[in-house]
């Protein structure tokens, strides 16, 4: 029986109206009041990137132009999320809060807040959605969590697909609105200087656009296997700030190709179980993106970033390092917020490794300059490259960016991506000789042997 009495639905990186049980629970139950709380301030928060801050300006304003078509709208607030919403409980007299649970340390520390700090009656009601099945169900026959990705992966699998999404709901609106902060004072958009303008150029934000994404690239999975390597091709989803952002439902993703087949789409789907899989990780261990998951990593001789290794560290940043590919992934992720995944893992191996510089400053980069920096993904990933994490390829593993460049086919990436290299034949570009490389490109910071020579002493002290 739907009730006078107002319900919050609590809005964070689930900025949707379709496949959102928030939504279609808190309309079942009485008018809603859509709420997002700009919250750097609880426990062990790690605040957005300047990158994410960019797209949650968008996303919310995309959000909000949604809810206006159904006469609703979006609530703006600033500051400790339990205390803010126990006070607009308090406002609007609303008897419910709604919300997809959220996996974060913080996010945990938040909804263990406002658990204690709603008024007696008042519940606070958490529902799934951010992933494909609720991180910590995915269990051995023991029972237990997985830690290795593959076991987790056919486990997954066999509960798939994972149902129907849910259409927008119709919403009932409250008598009055409380008030709202306005976006605009929020300064999440970067102005003195202004450096979204390759952000702007590459993407389009809300879920309008992830949906267009979806369907867009649903025509061309079937290439996804041979082509998702390839950093010149436009062979995979780009659907990752949209899924960090919860402008589309993972659900709404796998059911697009339950009827589908073939090598392409069990590809991607086995890839998008990789962000359940993280999820899982930082479940079983909240601090995964903060040390290294295998201890003996922590005596291990990374070079100071902060002194001796500081211009290495400022070359990978700017990509200069003298590594096309590189140096191509480094201003892909500077100008547009995001990088090709195989580019992702050669850039995150050469820093750990040629340049022998800890992971954690790398995915500190990638979490303040990435649009789909997620906390448990790129700890994941940053961990995985580095040989130090739970499911990680070994330390002793290092990539060879020279091998890499050719291997898959990157010409056309580092032309768009290293403008001084554009007039190089292919034959050149990859690894560029001494004579071959323009006066205003730099020569290599370490050379390929050296720098692996230097990786595996430093394992060896280990
Ligand atoms: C060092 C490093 C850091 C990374 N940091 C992030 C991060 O902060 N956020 C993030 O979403 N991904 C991260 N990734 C994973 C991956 O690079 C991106 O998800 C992918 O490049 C996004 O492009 P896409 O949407 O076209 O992916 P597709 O290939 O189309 O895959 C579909 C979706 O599956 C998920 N996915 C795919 N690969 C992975 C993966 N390895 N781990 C987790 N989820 C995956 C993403 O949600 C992605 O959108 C990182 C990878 C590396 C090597």
């Amino acid at each position: 029986m739907p009730e006078a009495r107002p319900q919050i639905v609590w809005l964070r990186r689930d900025l949707r109206l379709s496949d959102q049980e928030a939504f279609r629970a808190a309309s079942a139950r009485g008018p809603v009041i859509p709420v997002y709380v700009l919250d750097d301030e609880t426990p062990r928060h790690r605040a957005m990137g300047g990158a994410s801050r960019w797209w949650l300006h968008h996303s919310l304003a995309s959000l909000a132009t949604d809810l206006h078509k159904h006469n609703a709208q979006l609530i703006l607030r600033r500051g400790r999320a339990a205390e803010v919403l126990a006070a607009l409980v308090e406002e609007t007299g609303a008897s419910g809060v709604h919300a997809l649970r959220h996996y974060e340390p913080w996010w945990r520390n938040a909804e263990r807040a406002l658990d204690k700090a709603l008024p007696v009656g008042v519940k606070f009601i958490r529902h799934g959605g951010l992933y494909l099945l609720p991180p910590g169900t995915v269990t051995t026959a023991a029972g237990g969590p997985y830690k290795i990705f593959t076991p987790f992966y056919r486990a997954l699998r066999e509960r798939m697909p994972p149902g129907d999404p849910l259409p927008v709901p119709s919403l009932t609106l409250p008598e009055s609105w409380p008030a709202s902060d306005r976006l605009e004072d929020w300064n999440l958009l970067p102005d003195s200087p202004d450096w979204s303008a390759g952000m702007r150029a590459a993407w389009q934000v809300g879920e309008g656009a992830a949906q267009e994404q979806l369907w867009d690239f649903a025509e061309r999975a079937g290439s996804y296997e041979e082509q998702r390597n390839l950093p010149s091709v436009d062979g995979s989803s780009r659907l990752s700030p949209h899924l960090h952002f919860g402008e589309i439902s993972p659900r709404q993703v796998w059911n697009v190709f339950t009827r589908r087949s073939g090598e392409g789409v069990e590809s991607f789907l086995r890839e998008l179980v990789w962000r359940d899989y993280a999820a899982n990780v930082l479940l079983q261990f909240h601090d995964y993106p903060e040390h290294s998951y295998k201890e003996s990593f922590a005596a291990f001789l990374w070079r100071d970033h902060e002194s001796e290794a500081a211009a290495d560290l400022q070359a990978w940043q700017h990509g200069r390092t003298g590594y096309p590919i590189v140096d191509a992934g480094m201003r892909q992720l500077w100008a547009t917020g995001w990088m090709h995944n195989r580019v992702r893992m050669i850039a995150a191996s050469f820093l750990t490794k040629h340049l022998l510089i800890d992971w954690r400053v790398g995915e500190r980069w990638f979490w303040d300059t990435l649009v789909d920096a997620d906390y448990a993904s790129n700890g994941t990933n940053w961990q995985w490259v580095a040989g130090t994490g739970i499911d990680a390829s070994m330390f002793v593993r290092i990539m060879a960016p020279l091998t890499q460049s050719p291997k898959f086919e990157a010409a056309g990436y580092i032309r768009e991506w290293v403008p001084e290299l554009t007039e190089l034949p292919d034959a050149a570009i990859h690894d560029p000789s001494d004579i071959e490389r323009p006066a205003d490109y730099p020569a290599k910071i370490i050379e390929h042997r050296a720098g692996r020579e230097r990786a595996l002493a430093a394992y060896r002290e280990l």
